[in-house]
């Protein structure tokens, strides 16, 4: 397994409770795990960056051998996969599982430099302290600026919860502040449910679509500028989120496609362009499925069965996949949507009429009842994987 995340964990416990005399060796660069699902928290102040950490002690409990090393090759041909420190792991089945990397390549005026003036704080971390220590500083009054990308990326309503605490942040300290979200989208997950709770709490928030000249084309970083096709935007935090694409271990591994992200068998995850090589998460091009941590765990278990399965010469089951994925709003405003998938075509679908959304028009106290489900669900899944 490579990567110890909301994915590769999830895997390796799986395939332990699947196949106890399996060996299974878990590689992860990092010697803790920062969650992302719920930092839009930290980033508004409402939660410490200390609640998104989890270590990897239980998971050495449950017989998962940990090499805490980054892998820096893999020999699909070899059946091996190198570490920082020169040693190689022999595998039967090889889970890549590494999440996202941002292109640094793709915005001009975007890289890694600039990321310490304008953080993408998407993934979890010191971009995150970062980002809540440049909304700390600004002045009341201040322009606050969200660059969103297009499709796909992590976690699709994401930038959306993040303008909104953000939103919440300035209105109960700053309220003088403005907020604005640049968007390389006309569309996106949750917007009806987003945008009326926008206009109730948030008239400072303003959501500029593609169509209306959203896309950020470039940054000036020493002007704190976000340049678009229809003008130039002067922020005093610039919040941008680029781009993306599977972390680079995968191109590594031969398993990401010229899209930079990679082709799985929807019903083994099994990549398409290495065989014995399975890919989940963020990583895995997974149809309909979004990006999402309740998507990660959901493919990570259905990975483990079939890897069970192969390895032991059987054909795997068909297998059903849900996602939920929970929004706030405000501390006491959630929203979700749900869904169910299944390889269909050779992709994963939607299985049709299975999505469901929060109702439109719901009372405060069921938006405050699904905040509960939102912090419930962390606390249950991170439990789940790390516990
Ligand atoms: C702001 C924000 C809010 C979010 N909110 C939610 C939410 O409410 N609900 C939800 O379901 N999802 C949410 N997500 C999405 C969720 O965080 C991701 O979908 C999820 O983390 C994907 O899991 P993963 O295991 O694929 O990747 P990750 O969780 O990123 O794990 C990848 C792991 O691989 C390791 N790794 C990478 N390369 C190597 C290498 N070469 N060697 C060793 N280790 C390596 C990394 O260190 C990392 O630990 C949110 C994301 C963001 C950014």
């Amino acid at each position: 397994m490579i990567g110890g995340g909301f994915a590769g964990a999830s895997c390796a416990r799986a395939l332990k409770r699947l196949a106890p005399r399996l060996a299974v060796t878990l590689v992860e660069q990092s010697a803790s795990f920062t969650a992302c699902p719920l930092s839009n928290g930290v980033i508004a102040g409402l939660r410490d960056l200390r609640d998104q950490e989890f270590t990897y002690d239980k998971l050495a409990g449950r017989g998962v051998e940990l090499a805490r090393l980054t892998a820096t090759g893999v020999d699909p041909q070899a059946r091996a996969v190198t570490l920082a420190d020169g040693t190689r792991l022999a595998y039967d089945r090889l889970v890549v599982a590494p999440g996202i990397d941002i292109r640094w390549d793709a915005m001009p005026g975007y890289g890694e430099a600039a990321a310490e003036k304008m953080p993408h704080a998407w993934k979890a971390g010191a971009q995150t302290t970062l980002l809540r220590r440049q909304l700390e500083a600004m002045e009341d009054g201040g322009l606050v600026v969200i660059s969103a990308p297009a499709n796909p990326f992590r976690c699709p309503p994401g930038p959306y919860e993040r303008a909104s605490l953000i939103a919440y942040y300035l209105k109960t300290k700053k309220p003088k502040s403005k907020l604005i979200i640049l968007d390389a989208k006309d569309a996106f997950s949750k917007q009806r449910l987003f945008q009326n709770a926008w206009k109730a709490l948030y008239p400072n928030l303003e959501w500029v679509s593609l169509s209306s000249g959203g896309k950020v084309t470039s940054v000036d970083v020493a002007a704190m500028t976000l340049v678009t096709d229809f003008g130039r935007h002067k922020a005093d935090v610039a919040n941008v989120i680029p781009p993306q694409k599977a972390a680079r271990i995968a191109e590594m591994a031969g398993v990401a496609d010229r899209t930079g992200w990679c082709p799985i068998d929807p019903a083994t995850f099994e990549s398409k362009l290495q065989p014995n090589v399975h890919v989940v998460g963020d990583a895995s091009i997974a149809g309909a499925m979004p990006k999402s941590a309740f998507s990660a765990n959901a493919q990570a278990k259905v990975c483990a069965a079939a890897v069970v399965k192969l390895l032991a010469g059987g054909s795997p089951d068909e297998p059903k996949l849900i996602n939920t994925c929970y929004s706030l709003v405000a501390p006491d405003y959630g929203i979700s949507i749900v869904g169910v998938y299944r390889p269909a075509d050779g992709q994963i679908k939607e299985v049709e009429g299975s999505t469901g959304v929060s109702a439109l028009d719901a009372p405060s106290s069921t938006r405050a009842l699904e905040a509960t489900f939102a912090n419930d669900w962390f606390k249950t899944i991170t439990n789940e994987v790390f516990g």
